[in-house]
């Protein structure tokens, strides 16, 4: 086993790394094709040393590495790693289990299950809701949808699951403009199509119209209805008013669907709990762990009301996998078979700080949020495009040439390049966009000063050329 050494070299860099990340560019410095150049090596006939694979790797991925686990990186909704996360996430890879079943993963599938449970305390979910860890909201959404899918038809005395959708009820699905691209997959993935999407009219925030929505349900009375809301928009981070929606939804027999990627983890905080009010009359939820929640990538959280629904959606007989007396078996629940143990980094996470911990974070997250954009808003020049309700809002540059598109894309470029900071672009309402998203906890004031100042410094230096 002298091949083990290479994880000392492994850990000893990766300590390393995050003790230096926040000296470093956050921004990449290497280019695609010279990251190309030294990655795309000779096709490896005989293997090697694996103390000088792992070495090589590490120096030839240099550059290439976005800082996106600092707490001065703003761009999309990502989240940064925290120690006890990244530390329960590498004993996920030393145990290596397979998560499919509690006979192949015992620890694991009483993680889950205890973990479960606190998720939904956490997020205000039903105690009888059912759930899966699955790898982000993208499969939580095509989670939760077949179990809609197959509760519906049912409903309808269809069997999706031994008859396939041809020549079933037609399925309407009801969201917003502003739903996330992910839900679309989902409706794509479960052979629904995007022609059974359609766009229910919103306020001026993009919140779905009670009154719209309860029209359209009127047209179409007898038919399967999937309506699918947002706890915290990608852009502007608004919630749907469940509490008007739902009743509506509920009395005509609708499923209502909650995408709540990041948003779902606003109800551990005292403050913005209030936003989500009426989420627990949903039907299904998805969140991801990864998120706000600062755990490494692939950790989703799917919750289905109609436990049952979930089941007959996902559950497989085989003679190898028999479940262990009462202990819930995953891959009943999941869409996957083989896959890593989810429940580890989230149970440890969990543990480490409690829900005021998680609270204070999204608070804490929230107020640089706040600040960020009306510090960057008081800037000369700048427009404030969507003040955050939570963690993300939306800022724009105004060109004195009146090209304020091009303008705004150019200081988010000297802003990357700079390096102290890192923010994204994005068209809103057709308009160019700085995006800001803060959902690090690593984040500090002192970050937000340094952050302020560089964006004042790229929207000056771009007004000058
Ligand atoms: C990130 C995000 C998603 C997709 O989640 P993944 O974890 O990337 O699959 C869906 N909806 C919203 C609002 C998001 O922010």
């Amino acid at each position: 086993m002298t091949s083990i050494n290479v994880l000392n070299t492994s850990a000893a860099y990766a300590v390393k790394y995050l003790e230096t990340l926040d000296s470093r560019p956050i921004g990449t410095t290497a280019t695609l094709d010279e990251l190309r150049v030294r990655l795309a090596k000779a096709f490896p006939e005989a293997g090697r040393d694996p103390e000088q694979v792992i070495s090589e790797l590490i120096s030839d991925a240099e550059g290439g590495i976005l800082g996106s686990t600092s707490g001065r990186f703003f761009g999309w909704v990502i989240g940064g790693t925290l120690p006890v996360a990244l530390a329960a996430d590498w004993l996920t890879s030393t145990w290596d289990q397979n998560a499919a079943s509690n006979l192949t993963a015992p620890a694991e599938a009483v993680v889950e299950d205890v973990c479960g449970e606190w998720a939904k305390e956490l997020l205000g979910i039903p105690r009888s809701a059912s759930f899966a860890f699955v790898t982000g909201s993208q499969m939580g959404h095509a989670t939760a949808l077949a179990a809609a899918r197959y509760r519906l038809l049912r409903d309808r005395d269809w069997d999706v699951e031994e008859l396939g959708l041809a020549g079933a009820p037609s399925i309407r699905i009801l969201t917003t403009e502003s739903r996330h691209e992910s839900i679309l997959r989902a409706v794509r993935l479960l052979g629904v199509g995007t022609r059974a999407v359609e766009y229910v009219p919103s306020d001026n925030g993009g919140r779905m119209l009670a009154s719209e929505l309860e029209k359209a349900l009127k047209q179409t009375a007898e038919m399967p209805v999937v309506v699918c809301l947002q706890a915290g928009d990608l852009n502007t981070g608004v919630f749907d008013p469940f509490d008007k929606i739902c009743p509506i939804a509920r009395a005509a027999n609708a499923w209502v669907h909650v995408d709540g990627a990041f948003g779902l983890w606003a109800a551990t905080s005292k403050r913005y709990r209030h936003l989500l009010d009426g989420a627990e009359q949903a039907d299904s939820w998805a969140t991801d762990g990864h998120k706000w929640l600062n755990l490494p990538f692939d950790s989703g959280l799917v919750f289905v009301a109609d436990a049952a629904a979930h089941r007959a959606a996902f559950s497989q007989d085989t003679s190898y996998s028999i479940p262990v007396g009462g202990l819930r078996n995953q891959k009943d629940w999941n869409p996957e078979w083989s896959r890593r143990g989810r429940g580890f980094a989230v149970y440890a996470t969990i543990r480490a700080l409690g829900r005021s911990g998680i609270g204070d974070l999204v608070d804490r997250c929230c107020a640089h949020a706040s600040r960020l954009v009306k510090n960057i808003g008081e800037l000369p020049g700048v427009e404030i495009v969507a003040t955050p309700v939570i963690n993300q809002g939306l800022v724009r540059f105004l060109g004195t040439d009146g090209d304020h598109d091009r303008h705004t894309d150019d200081v988010i470029a000297r802003i990357q390049r700079k390096g102290v900071a890192w923010f994204g672009g994005a068209t809103w309402r057709g308009m160019r966009v700085m995006r800001v998203s803060v959902c690090n906890w690593l984040t500090t004031e002192h970050d937000i000063d340094l952050t302020i100042e560089t964006v004042r410094e790229s929207a000056s230096e771009s007004q000058c050329t």
